[in-house]
C-alpha cells in the first residue's frame, strides 16, 4: 500500500469506527470466559440487533421445527460461536459508513455484500468447510474496505468506484490511483477494529495478486465472482466464469454449482430483508429510475449553461438512460418482462426457432384464487405475493429462458430450445417448490400459494402457424388445467394413460 494511503487510512478522522454494540462484541468474541449468558446481556442492550436475531433464528437459514419466541431461545439454538459471528455481522453492517457517503454507493456495496455473504456461505458448504458463520461475516465484510476507501478519499474514490465497470476494472484502477486495493484496506481496517484474525486475512487474500491460503479463503475470494452473476451486465459470462472457477478452485462440479445459486437466490430476500438492503433487482430498475430524474434535470442545467464539465456529466447520464431504455421493458411491480416487450420477444424466438428449427415452448400461468388472497389480506399483501412469486418463478429457471407477466397474476413463460416434455418438467418443478415456498408472511403465518399452468410446443410434433396461435395454444390448455381442478400443470399433447383393465 502507499505510504500516502496508509497515512490517510489510519490518520482519516472520517473513518468509520465501530459501534459500541459490535466493539463489545469483538471483545467477548475474544475472552475465551464468554458464555451464552454473557453474550445474550450484550445483544439484549440493543434493540434492533436482539430483534435481528430473533428474526435470523426464524429464518430458513436455520430451519428449526419450533418457532424460536425470545432472545435466550434463539441464542441456545444457533450456539455461542454462531450468535457472535451472527452479531458482529449484523451491527457492522448497520452502523459503517451511514454518513456522509453517497447512499447510491452504499446501497450497491451492501447489495453485493449480501450476494457476498451468501455465496460464500453456501460455497463453503458445498466443500466441506463447515464454519458457516464466519463464512458468512468474512464474506459480508469483503468489500468493507470500499467503504473505508470512499472516507479516506472522498475526492477521488467514489467517482473511480462508480466508474468501473467491474470489479477487475475497480482493482486496476484502485491499485493504479491510490496503489492499493479494496481488499487490502478492508483487511487494514477490520485489524484496526480488531477483529478475529481468520477474518483480517480472508479479506486481505480475497482479490489478485493475493492468493488464498486455504479452502476458507478461496470460498470468500470466490464468492464475489458469484456475485457478479446477479450483478454483472452480462449474466451469463458471469455465470460460466464463476462456474470454471469454482470447479478449479474448489473442485465443485457444475451440479454442486447450481445448488449453491439455488440457494443464494432462496435466502437473498430474507438476508436483504435482515440487514435493510433492497433485493437486486428491483433495486436495479429504481437505481436507473432515480437518475433518469436526474437526466431531466441535468437537460435543463444544459440549457442554460454550456460549461463542459456539465456537458460530460449530462452525457454519462444519457449512457445511463439508454440502459434505462432496456430497463423499461420490466414490470414494475415484478421487474420481470412486460407484456409489450413480451411481444417483441415472442416474435424474435419464433422466428428463431423457425429459422433453426429447434422447438420453442411456452407456459401460461395463473395463479390460483388470487382474488382471494386480495380479498382475504389486501391489494398490497397481494401486491408482495406477485413480487415473490415472480421473482421465485425467475430464480428457478434459467437464464435463456424468458419470464413475462402477461397482465394481472399471469405469467408466460418461453422455454427456447424445449420440447414438450422437458417444459412440463420444469414448470411441474417449480409448481412444487413454489407450492412449498412461503409467497409472503402475514401476521407471522405464511401464505402460500399454488397456479394452474399450460404448456404448448412449436416444432415438436406440431408446428403453429404464427406465435399468436401458439401463445392462444397455451392459454387454452391453462383453461383446460383451470377446470381439472388447479394446482397442476399440463401439455397440450394428452399424457399417455394407465392401461385399464
Ligand atoms: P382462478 O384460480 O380461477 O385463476 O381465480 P383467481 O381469483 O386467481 O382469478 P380472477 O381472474 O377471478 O382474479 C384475479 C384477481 O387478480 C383479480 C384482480 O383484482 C387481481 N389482480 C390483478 N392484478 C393485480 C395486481 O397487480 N395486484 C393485486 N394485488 N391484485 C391483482
Ligand atoms: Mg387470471
Ligand atoms: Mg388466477
Amino acid at each position: 500500500m502507499s505510504p500516502e494511503l496508509n497515512a490517510a487510512l489510519s490518520l482519516c478522522r472520517n473513518l468509520p469506527s465501530p459501534p459500541g454494540i459490535a466493539i463489545r462484541i469483538i471483545e467477548l468474541a475474544q475472552d475465551p470466559e464468554t458464555d451464552i449468558a454473557t453474550a445474550a446481556d450484550a445483544i439484549a442492550m440493543d434493540m434492533a440487533l436482539s430483534a435481528r436475531m430473533l428474526r435470523i433464528a426464524n429464518s430458513p437459514l436455520y430451519a428449526s421445527r419450533r418457532r424460536i419466541e425470545n432472545l435466550g431461545q434463539a441464542l441456545t439454538m444457533l450456539g455461542l460461536n454462531a450468535t457472535l459471528q451472527l452479531a458482529l455481522g449484523f451491527s457492522l453492517a448497520n452502523a459503517v459508513g451511514k454518513d456522509g457517503l453517497d447512499p447510491r454507493l452504499l446501497e450497491r456495496i451492501w447489495r453485493r455484500s449480501v450476494l457476498c455473504a451468501l455465496a460464500a456461505r453456501f460455497l463453503g458448504l458445498g466443500s466441506g468447510v463447515r464454519r458457516v458463520e464466519e463464512l458468512m461475516l468474512a464474506g459480508l465484510l469483503q468489500d468493507v474496505g470500499s467503504l473505508a476507501l470512499m472516507q479516506a478519499s472522498p475526492d477521488t474514490y467514489p467517482a473511480l468506484f462508480d466508474n468501473a465497470t467491474s470489479n477487475e476494472e475497480l482493482l486496476l484502477h484502485e491499485r493504479a490511483i491510490l496503489g492499493c486495493s479494496h481488499a487490502d484496506a478492508g483487511a487494514q481496517l477490520c485489524e484496526q477494529w480488531h477483529l478475529p484474525r481468520y477474518l483480517v486475512q480472508a479479506i486481505a487474500n480475497s482479490e489478485p495478486p493475493a492468493e488464498p491460503e486455504d479452502l476458507f479463503q478461496r470460498c470468500i475470494a470466490l464468492s464475489g465472482c458469484v456475485a457478479e452473476i446477479w450483478l454483472a451486465a452480462d449474466a451469463d459470462a458471469a455465470r460460466s466464469h464463476a462456474l470454471q472457477r469454482a470447479y478449479r478452485e474448489l473442485g465443485m462440479d457444475s451440479q454442486g454449482f447450481e445448488l449453491v445459486l439455488q440457494r443464494v437466490s432462496q435466502m437473498l430476500p430474507e438476508l436483504c430483508a435482515l440487514l435493510d438492503v433492497p433485493v437486486p433487482s428491483s433495486a436495479r430498475l429504481r437505481f436507473l429510475l432515480d437518475h433518469a430524474e436526474e437526466l431531466k434535470e441535468l437537460r435543463n442545467l444544459r440549457e442554460l449553461q454550456d460549461a463542459s464539465a456539465t456537458r460530460r456529466r449530462a452525457d454519462d447520464f444519457e449512457l445511463m438512460a439508454r440502459r434505462l431504455a432496456e430497463q423499461a421493458h420490466l414490470d414494475a411491480l415484478t421487474g420481470v418482462l412486460n407484456r409489450r416487450h413480451l411481444e417483441t420477444v415472442l416474435e424474435q424466438e419464433f422466428a428463431r426457432a423457425a429459422h433453426m428449427n429447434r422447438p420453442l415452448s411456452i407456459a401460461f400461468i395463473d395463479l390460483d384464487d388470487f382474488k382471494k388472497i386480495n380479498d382475504a389480506h389486501g391489494h398490497l399483501a397481494g401486491d408482495r405475493v406477485l413480487q415473490s412469486f415472480a421473482s421465485h418463478l425467475q430464480e428457478q429457471l434459467r437464464t435463456s429462458d424468458t419470464v413475462a407477466r402477461f397482465g394481472g397474476e399471469e405469467f408466460v413463460v418461453l422455454f427456447p430450445d424445449t420440447n414438450e416434455r422437458i417444459a412440463l418438467e420444469v414448470v411441474r418443478r417449480v409448481l412444487d417448490t413454489i407450492a412449498q415456498t412461503p409467497m409472503a408472511e402475514i401476521e407471522g403465518a405464511p401464505l402460500h400459494v399454488t397456479f394452474s399452468a399450460g404448456v404448448a410446443t412449436h416444432g415438436d410434433y406440431e408446428r403453429f402457424a404464427n406465435v399468436q396461435d401458439l401463445l392462444r395454444a397455451a392459454d387454452d390448455v391453462l383453461y383446460r388445467s383451470k377446470s381439472l381442478g388447479r394446482n397442476r400443470v399440463i401439455a397440450r399433447a394428452p399424457e399417455p394413460q394407465p392401461a385399464s383393465g
